[in-house]
């Protein structure tokens, strides 16, 4: 094996090893790092139509035209049947108050249903990443990624214009040397002694998690939910599904294999109310404070061990450095409610492959990889600031629903100007260049987190209704829709303007 590279990434998880793709499609030798080995479980499986874009245009334009199916349900189905997914028509949101079952409001103020496609063809999905990620690593390898599972890293150091790895496999030694080192091994910044990189406190309240994967869970719409006599904008569970509560929310997200991922996000104060480091127990104890979601879960079992996070938000104070760069997901992380991890990571990669296409080995190169590291620590903290917002609302529901209006805005907007060839528009994640869109959620969540009284939630509404009509693209302020919006119209059109494969 070769031990000088222009690329080594630690950390194969899908952002490590399509970082790894597009650097060999740009003729870079590249060494991919895995301390494990695939297939295995990993958290962070749903996708959205802003995930997808940016997955298609990463195929696209690296010429990685395998790559191209995975980004609508349709095209996957066909092309990949052997490989299990999720179909995700939209986010599915309601609301729930402690020792009663869910009630469907007569005027939906308990629900949110926000419709992301207009048909399962061109649906968004939940990746199952034991499979996703491991076609992506067998991927990296078939266009020559060196790849080397089973491998621990001992340290890395900087050392006449190169980095200097050296790791263990398998109880061997081995030395490399690489020009530019990517940490994409996720929260477990694998690099992050090693690069001088300190985790700092995030934006946001510290929250635990608890999840794992279940058989049997009954779907909603099988316990006459939501009821009544209208249609839903689509079939309500094949969504990721928020089930929202004060002090946290439960997701539920279904694969095509029997298989549902599910688990819960809460506050710390919750979280040590029931118990949430104990497991399963835990599980069962949250469930019994709320009737319906303990119906859902009745018959379902457990299908691998509980896993608990004591702390889910995490932020460092560097995401790059002269020759090095943290991929987003290795920077921070917010929080699962707004299936933000996998954009910011899409993001993330693109950034370092045009700075890998443009610049590689020029004086330029570290230039770009210090915009590149301020760009991504200001989205984590733009996405981190909204959360906490929303958060903040769980116990006001309706002020949730139009908070949470201003992410899929924001989306919406980047997804249109995308796909009509105006990226420069939506240049940063939830249109934070926008130069009144940008100033006004900050302040709208600024404004969220701060105590106020009946006359300060008016005007906190009124504030948020105004930021949301600066890109709102998808007719979300449109109160005749009681809560449940369509398909907005660029994914109309996509869907019109794209036929079965
Ligand atoms: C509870 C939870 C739910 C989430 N849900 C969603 C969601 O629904 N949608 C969404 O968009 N995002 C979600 N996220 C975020 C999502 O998980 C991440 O954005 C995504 O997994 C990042 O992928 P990645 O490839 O960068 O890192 P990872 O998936 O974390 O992969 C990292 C890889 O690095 C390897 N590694 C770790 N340490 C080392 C080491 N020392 N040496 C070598 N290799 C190492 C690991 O084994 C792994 O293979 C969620 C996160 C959490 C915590």
């Amino acid at each position: 094996m070769q031990a000088d590279f222009d690329v080594a990434i630690v950390g194969s998880g899908f952002a490590g090893s399509l970082l790894a793709l597009v650097a060999r499609r740009l003729g870079l030798s590249v060494l991919l790092l895995e301390k494990g080995s695939h297939p295995r479980f990993a958290i962070g499986e749903s996708t959205s139509p802003l995930a997808n874009l940016l997955l298609e245009e990463l195929a696209t334009r690296y010429a990685l035209p395998r790559l191209l199916p995975f980004a609508k349900w349709g095209s996957w189905r066909r092309a990949h049947p052997e490989m299990s997914c999720g179909l995700k028509r939209g986010f599915s949101f309601f609301h729930h108050t402690e020792g009663r079952p869910f009630a469907s409001a007569p005027d939906r103020q308990d629900q949110l249903l926000v419709a992301a496609s207009p048909n399962d063809e061109v649906a968004d999905t939940h990746w199952y990443r034991p499979d996703f990620d491991a076609f992506l690593v067998e991927e990296a390898r078939e266009a020559a990624a060196e790849y080397l599972d089973g491998t621990e890293i001992e340290s890395a150091a900087f050392d006449s214009g190169r980095f200097r790895v050296d790791a263990v496999r398998r109880g061997k030694g081995i030395s490399l040397r690489s020009r530019f080192l990517v940490d994409a091994s996720g929260r477990s910044g694998a690099l992050h002694d090693a690069l001088g990189v300190r985790r700092v406190a995030p934006f946001l309240p510290s929250t635990q998690g608890l999840f794992t994967h279940f058989e049997g869970v009954r779907r909603l719409d099988e316990m006459g939910i939501p009821g009544g006599p209208e249609i839903p904008p689509y079939p309500i569970d094949d969504a990721a599904v928020h089930h929202v509560f004060p002090g946290g929310w439960i997701w539920i997200l279904r694969f095509n294999n029997g298989l549902t991922s599910a688990g819960v996000a809460a506050s710390d104060a919750f979280a040590d109310a029931v118990g949430l480091a104990r497991g399963e127990a835990a599980w069962k104890r949250l469930l019994g404070r709320f009737p319906t979601i303990r119906d859902q879960f009745e018959k379902a079992r457990p299908t691998l061990p509980f896993v608990h996070a004591p702390r889910l938000p995490f932020r460092v104070d560097r995401a790059a450095g002269p020759g090095w760069a943290l991929l987003p997901s290795a920077a921070a992380f917010a929080d699962p409610l707004l299936s933000t991890g996998f954009p910011l990571a899409l993001l993330g990669i693109h950034r370092l492959a045009e700075a890998l296409e443009k610049d590689f080995a020029t004086p330029r190169f570290d230039t770009r990889l210090a915009a590149y590291g301020a760009l991504t620590l200001e989205e984590a903290d733009r996405s981190a600031r909204l959360v906490a917002a929303l958060y903040g609302s769980f116990g006001d529901f309706p002020l949730f629903v139009e908070l949470s209006k201003l992410y899929f805005a924001a989306a919406h907007f980047s997804e249109s100007a995308r796909r009509l060839g105006r990226p420069e528009l939506a240049g940063s994640f939830l249109c934070g260049s926008h130069p009144q869109f940008g100033p006004a959620l900050d302040a709208c969540c600024r404004a969220a987190l701060a105590p106020r009284d009946a006359k300060g939630r008016e005007r906190l509404l009124a504030d948020v209704a105004r930021a949301v009509a600066l890109v709102d693209l998808a007719g979300l302020l449109d109160t005749s829709r009681r809560n449940w919006f369509p398909a907005p119209p660029v994914s109309v059109s996509c869907a019109a303007s794209s036929a079965p494969a």
